[in-house]
């Protein structure tokens, strides 16, 4: 395993080449936030207090250059000065979010079909309102009716449908072992969905003409849900652009939002998961009670029951990794690890091959850090899934505010990799 490069680019340029509109967001501003990415493993025991008395948003964890744990945080303008003068070891990686989430450009037309009847390739020029993202898979696929139907899995809390696309081969529907992946679990990862789109996009217009494509899909079932945390994407484009949990509200609390991504019932409560509503990573009170999670447990089972789970990707960002379980524990690992280990490097290293994009590998808990309830975990353990992953795409030096025109170069790397994944797997 290759240990994990955090620091080597600049999270921001000063030079603003795009069209800068106004932000999209209407109720949270993050003008004058500064990032900073704290070494954790210098700082005193009570960090996480000092933070909490700054009023940090808590962006992402990871583990630098010299092995120890990172915090990347976002200071609110009041609360630099007190930040500064609290001398934690860090860095900085933006100036300003305000002006990042104007680079990363504002929600684009949907742009409708191409020559072909497929939808136009310039859908990933930028990211989308969740209605048009709706229509883009119906587009795909209707251009795909023979192979394809859409599914629903379940509904969110605020009752908007959890759904995607299930394309098969020549040995038709049902008939193969499962790929199945997820996106947008984490609101604010926005990339993400964008990603799982151009893996679609690929597959719909490969089929019958790439070998590899062909290959893939008449070996599985694919069951692809690009957004499964609709509430929080809406959130995140209407309100809060860092929104990352669900939208539950919740008895005794007037906290909003559980992490769909602590709530699986595999390793529930453990570490790297919180027990406090008002945490990122609050785990809900029960295993499944987000009715999220629940739905996609339900959908897991059911493919298992049917002709299995070979692979499942969840897919995240920033932090450039392909993430094995376990996350949980840190002291166990399942029983093909190896194979795993060898299948990831080899995916890593044909992701690298189109833009020198570097991806770790390796056990979440031991290349990234401890989470507890996580999808991945729950594939493995409980749905006997024989690869259960995530994956944390682009971009270390942005973080969840990627510009617009880095979608497509982050769709073809990644798609590089899965084709080498799906055929020798
Ligand atoms: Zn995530």
């Amino acid at each position: 395993m290759v240990r994990m490069k955090l620091f080597s680019i600049v999270w921001f340029t000063s030079i603003i080449s795009v069209n800068v509109h106004a932000s999209q967001n209407n109720d949270v501003s993050f003008n004058k936030f500064k990032v900073y990415r704290i070494d954790a493993n210098s700082q005193s025991t009570n960090l996480k207090s000092s933070l909490e008395s700054l009023s940090v948003i808590e962006l992402a964890h990871g583990i630098g250059d010299n092995g120890s744990p990172t915090l990347d945080v976002a200071v609110p303008p009041e609360h630099l000065a007190a930040f500064e003068a609290s001398n934690f070891s860090s860095i900085i990686l933006s100036e300003d979010l305000g002006v990042d989430i104007m680079v990363e450009g504002s929600l684009g037309k949907y742009p409708g079909l191409d020559n072909e009847g497929f939808p136009d390739l310039s859908w990933f020029d930028s990211y989308h309102a969740y209605d048009d993202h709706i229509r883009f898979w119906a587009d795909l696929q209707a251009s795909f009716a023979n192979n394809s139907e859409l599914i629903q899995v379940g509904s969110s809390f605020e009752g908007r449908p959890i759904q995607g696309i299930h394309l098969w081969g020549r040995n038709g529907k049902d008939s193969r072992p499962a790929v199945f992946f997820n996106g947008n679990v984490h609101a604010r990862e926005w990339i993400t969905s964008m990603v799982v789109e151009y893996l679609l996009y690929q597959i719909v217009t490969g089929y019958g003409n790439d070998t590899t494509v062909q290959a893939a899909l008449d070996d599985f079932d694919f069951y692809v849900l690009p957004v499964v945390n609709p509430d929080g994407f809406v959130y995140s484009q209407t309100d809060n652009r860092l929104w990352r949990k669900n939208r539950q509200t919740r008895d005794n609390t007037t906290e909003v939002g559980t992490d769909i991504n602590r709530n699986w019932s595999v390793g529930f409560g453990g570490g790297g998961s919180s027990s406090d509503p008002g945490s990122e990573s609050f785990r809900g009170y029960q295993p499944g009670d987000t009715p999220e999670c629940a739905a996609l447990m339900d959908f897991a089972q059911s493919l298992a029951a049917d002709k299995g789970i070979k692979l499942y990707i969840d897919w995240h960002s920033y932090a450039q990794v392909i993430l094995l379980s376990y996350g949980y524990t840190c002291d166990e690992f399942p029983a093909n690890i190896d194979q795993q280990v060898s299948l990831a490097g080899e995916t890593a290293a044909r992701i690298a091959q189109p833009y020198n994009t570097s991806f770790d590998y390796g056990p979440g808990c031991l290349v990234l850090y401890q989470s507890s309830g996580n999808g991945r975990d729950y594939m493995t353990d409980a749905a006997r899934t024989e690869f259960g992953w995530g994956v944390e795409l682009r971009s270390t030096s942005y973080g969840f505010l990627l510009p617009a025109n880095q979608i497509l170069p982050s769709g073809i790397e990644v798609w590089e990799g899965m084709k080498y994944l799906w055929v020798n797997m």
